[in-house]
């Protein structure tokens, strides 16, 4: 499993039928002289090693020779591609034409589909007959109807320029939902379920017998719920105003939104959760807003997706602060009774350890803590490809 971004490469040797990692860790500062590799071996202390090449050729090239060098046996590679348009409706496996479809939405996704694409040609380069996979974040999403996917905006914005929702965190919404299928004992084509991933990034999506119906991301990963350092949604009138009394290009609004906003922005302290309970908890005002909108605006959108599953039987929460805030699921659960959701305080308090993830009493709905596995997904799609032949 590859994960190319802007500055690092994130990789895992992944068994797809157990799930273990035999070796994972992260190239740093990729594309500069400094950069390093670390590497984690099963049971062994991590280490760090600098890489005299940083180019993303050179990098992976020593990430497939180290694998090999341990007499490890790679079936293929399968990468972590931000976005696929409307024309991955899932998981493929790589040749040319896969390259220049990637290619050709780069525009939608400017800061991650090249570097996911740097990935591919760089394995292609140092092992041309690996099978490589692209796994995509807007795939599983595919699914969602054109009322959820479209925009109240000029026809030709969408015909020409494919202004549309996506949604992200795909790979995460379908690996989580499986699993909870899996603890509830039911078939996921039975089951409506609200799946919220949590992480720096935070989307939910409405999961309707197995398909996402849909989203909360939109054309780019910044709509939607409030984030570590993203907005999330606002009024888009704020364009134009704020263009107008500060003289912000939209780029530098953009960016603002992007990176100065979110839980850093309303907290003033930090775009970590962690870090803002424990102000909150110290009697810092902004902190405590910055949980207090965070926790309004996701339950307010949890409750907008039940309205495309006309019933709810599960709400998943996963990623960082999913599986590890009790105060945050706490006050989601909080104002959500009305969809049948009670917490239950001691098992939350252990996130629900002992309870195979369920959160709240027995009964038609429920709220689990599942932990998410993206690597472990696109393991499992690529050597699915593979032997699909
Ligand atoms: P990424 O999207 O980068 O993969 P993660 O899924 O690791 O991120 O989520 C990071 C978020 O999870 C951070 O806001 C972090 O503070 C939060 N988080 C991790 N552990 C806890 C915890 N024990 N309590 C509250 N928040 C936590």
């Amino acid at each position: 499993m590859l994960n190319s971004g802007s500055s690092s490469v994130k990789f895992a040797l992944v068994d797809p039928a157990s799930g273990q990692r035999r070796v994972d860790g992260e190239a740093e500062r990729v594309g500069t002289p400094e950069a390093s590799l670390l590497v984690r071996r099963y049971l062994e202390e991590a280490v760090t090693e600098p890489l005299p090449d940083g180019s993303y050729r050179a990098v992976i090239a020593r990430i497939l020779d180290l694998l090999a060098d341990a007499g490890h046996d790679v079936i293929g590679a399968g990468h972590r591609v931000v976005h696929g348009g409307e024309r991955f409706t899932a998981s493929v496996l790589v040749d040319d034409e896969v390259i220049e479809a990637i290619r050709s939405f780069a525009p939608l996704a400017p800061l991650h589909n090249p570097e996911n694409l740097a990935g591919i040609e760089a394995v292609r380069a140092a092992r041309p007959g690996l099978p490589q996979a692209a796994v995509f974040d807007t795939a599983f999403h595919q699914t969602m109807p054109p009322r959820a996917f479209r925009y109240a905006v000029p026809q030709d914005w969408y015909t020409t320029h494919l202004v549309r929702r996506f949604g992200f965190h795909g790979t995460s919404h379908r690996y989580v939902a499986g699993r909870a299928a899996v603890l509830l004992q039911r078939p996921l084509e039975e089951l409506r379920l609200v799946t919220a991933h949590l992480g720096n990034g935070c989307s939910a999506a409405a999961i309707r017998d197995g398909a996402s119906v849909d989203t909360t991301m939109g054309l780019t990963p910044l709509e939607g719920l409030v984030m570590g350092t993203r907005s999330g949604d606002v009024d888009p009138g704020v364009f134009g105003y704020l263009a107008a009394q500060t003289g912000m290009s939209a780029a530098e609004l953009t960016d603002a939104l992007n990176t100065r906003s979110g839980l850093l922005g309303l907290s003033g302290a930090s775009n970590d959760m962690r870090t803002i309970e424990a102000a909150a908890a110290a009697g810092d005002d902004r902190a405590q807003l910055a949980i207090e909108v965070f926790a309004h605006r996701l339950a307010k959108a949890i409750a907008g997706l039940v309205t495309s599953l006309d019933r709810l039987d599960a709400l998943v929460f996963t990623a960082g602060i999913g599986e590890n805030s009790v105060l945050v699921r706490h006050l989601v659960l909080g104002r959500l009774g009305f969809l049948g959701l009670t917490e239950d305080a001691e098992v939350n308090a252990t996130h629900g350890a002992a309870t195979g993830g369920r959160i709240t009493p027995p009964g038609p709905v429920q709220a689990l803590v599942v932990p998410t596995d993206e690597e472990l997904m696109i393991a499992r799609d690529t050597a699915g490809l593979i032997a699909a032949g």
